[in-house]
């Protein structure tokens, strides 16, 4: 049987995504939205592609896991941005890797490392290539003899299980699915479900503190990293496993979000759940005008309740009828709780009376709730409001790529923000970005949802769609991004909640982050790197070896 094999130049399996019929329909309905007939760019094929010839020649030892395949190349250039979607569809591939790599053990991590250190040549650890702020782009300026994509995804096991702890040893480069087939036989599950769970990695998810599943208390990953090993240029660190320590800074935080910058992720020992038995979730509507607001005030409650739902998603009235949630009049708040444990009524009947006190409407057959149903992809019931959003949520980045081929521009950003703060910062960025759409495009549509909440603040993600200029889309989305992006900043938000920085963030991160903190930063990746070749230009500007 042939393997499925995956889009060098967007998401998911060249066979996977909408069908020609489908295609059809979502480019029609597109043309009436923004106006038509929309013509749909070709996918590029990997033979129309010219690169430029590898400037680093493959060392013997070293045959076995390197590859110069221009498919490979090709496959390991961009993440998965609408940017990188968009110089795929213009044929561009400038920035492609001179080598990828493909390690089956630690051993072949350290060996590459060590022949790079030498040769100057800079590395990009690449786990599922799912980068949204050009993490994996080997853009690394001069100064390099070259680059080397180091691609994970042989380190795909899980080693060993504490079914004591409830904890597991797993290599880095497994993906979503891949991992919890593996810990499913022992009735266990990580619960960490990124949007981008299919083709992404524990490292990568690790190395960029990613939000998932949780909407709040366990937010972002390394709530459940119990420790961690890394292969850095100078050696290997490991921490040790405890359920907590108070023994000065935390070595596991110094590497989750390090973006690939001060080591290779190889193996981390990972907190887990047993597999949720009872479930039970609601979908409040708020109409009218004052909709969003009154989901706001439903949402801070609940995040100041002591609750913690397991999802608790408000959708602003553009985003719900996007998703097929709503109707456009109406903001609706998905709000959901899960356990391994105990029947959930209590949690959701006080969830659903905060949420009635805010305004919210409860629809006939609501709250819903299950028990001994098995684990799934965690996004709360599979039916109603719910279930039209999480269907759209699975969905959107397939149909996000025919949106890039449609010349639509369509790209996310992500921010958190104080309570006290998020009213006068939410209409500043609607604002910024609304008028940069006039401007650029002539329309389009700003929405926002929550993706995760905290006792203090919500973390807001803003979905932008507008019709774009065939050809100029990626100058037209580079000036959104910088509008939005300014009023974050002014407005006091963080440049990611849990995108993570790249190199498309790094301008709003220098200015984010305190100044003996970049100094001390710096002197980690001096300390670690001193040749400065673990993924230059990624939270800090490119440092070639002294
Ligand atoms: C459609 C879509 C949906 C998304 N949804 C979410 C979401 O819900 N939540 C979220 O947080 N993010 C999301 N993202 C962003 C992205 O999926 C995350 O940043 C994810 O954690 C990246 O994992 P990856 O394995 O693909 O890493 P990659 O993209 O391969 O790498 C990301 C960064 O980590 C480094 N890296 C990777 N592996 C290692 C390692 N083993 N050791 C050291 N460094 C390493 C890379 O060098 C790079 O800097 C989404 C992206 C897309 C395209």
């Amino acid at each position: 049987m042939r393997a499925r094999r995956r889009k060098f130049w967007g998401w998911g399996y060249e066979d996977g995504g909408p069908t020609p019929e489908q295609e059809h329909g979502i480019t029609k309905a597109l043309a009436e939205r923004f106006g038509g007939p929309l013509e749909l760019v070709a996918p590029p094929r990997v033979d129309e592609i010219e690169l430029r010839p590898p400037r680093v020649a493959i060392p013997e030892a070293l045959a076995p896991v390197l590859s110069h395949d221009p498919a490979d190349r090709l496959a390991h250039t961009y993440g998965k941005s609408y940017r990188d979607v968009i110089r795929a569809l213009r044929r561009c591939f400038d920035p492609a890797p001179d080598l990828v790599a493909f390690p089956a053990d630690e051993g072949d991590v350290a060996a590459l490392l060590d022949w790079a250190s030498e040769a100057r040549i800079a590395v990009i650890p690449y786990g599922g290539g799912s980068s949204v702020v050009g993490g994996v782009e080997p853009d690394v300026g001069e100064g390099y003899a070259g680059t080397l994509s180091m691609d994970l995804r042989q380190l795909d096991r899980v080693l060993e299980i504490d079914r004591v702890s409830r904890a597991a040893r797993i290599q880095a480069g497994v993906y979503g699915p891949a991992l919890e087939d593996q810990l499913r036989p022992h009735g266990l599950t990580l619960r960490h479900y990124p949007q981008s769970f299919e083709f992404s990695t524990l490292g990568g998810w690790i190395a960029t503190r990613s939000g998932g599943h949780y909407a709040t208390l366990y937010t972002h990953i390394e709530e459940f990293v119990e420790s961690l090993r890394v292969l850095t240029p100078t050696g290997v660190l490991e921490s040790r496993r405890l359920p907590g320590s108070g023994a000065g800074p935390d070595p596991n935080r110094l590497f989750a979000g390090s973006e690939g910058a001060l080591g290779i992720i190889t193996e981390a020992w990972m907190r887990l759940q047993d597999r949720p038995r009872f479930r039970a979730s609601a979908a409040l509507r708020f109409p009218g005008p004052d909709g969003f607001a009154q989901g706001t005030e439903a949402v801070r409650a609940l995040a100041q309740s002591g609750l913690f739902p397991s999802n608790c998603r408000l959708l602003d009235a553009q985003e719900a009828a996007t998703s097929g949630a709503g109707d456009g009049d109406v903001a609706i708040l998905l709000i959901g709780f899960e356990s391994a444990d105990h029947p959930l009524d209590a949690w959701i009947a006080r969830a659903v009376e905060l949420a009635r006190d805010a305004g919210g409407e409860l629809p006939d057959g609501e709250p819903r709730l299950s028990a001994g149903a098995g684990a799934g992809a965690g996004e709360g019931a599979r039916t109603g409001a719910a279930g039209a959003w999480r269907s759209a949520f699975l969905n959107a980045p397939y149909l996000r790529d025919l949106l890039a081929r449609a010349s639509v521009v369509s790209e996310t950003f992500e921010t958190a923000v104080p309570w006290d703060r998020f009213a006068a910062f939410d209409a500043g960025v609607r604002q910024a970005v609304g008028e940069a759409l006039r401007e650029l495009c002539g329309a389009g549509t700003v929405s926002c949802r929550f993706t995760h909440v905290y006792p203090d603040g919500p973390a807001p993600y803003y979905t932008v769609l507008a019709p774009g200029r065939r050809g100029g889309e990626l100058e037209q989305w580079d000036a959104i991004k910088a509008a939005a992006a300014d009023a974050i900043e002014r407005l006091g938000g963080t440049i990611t909640h849990h995108h993570s920085v790249g190199r498309d963030h790094r301008p709003w991160y220098d200015r984010e982050r305190p100044d003996g903190f970049a100094r001390a930063l710096v002197a980690a990746k001096r300390a670690l790197d001193p040749a400065g070749v673990l993924n230059p230009g990624v939270l800090l500007p490119p440092q070639p070896g002294r």
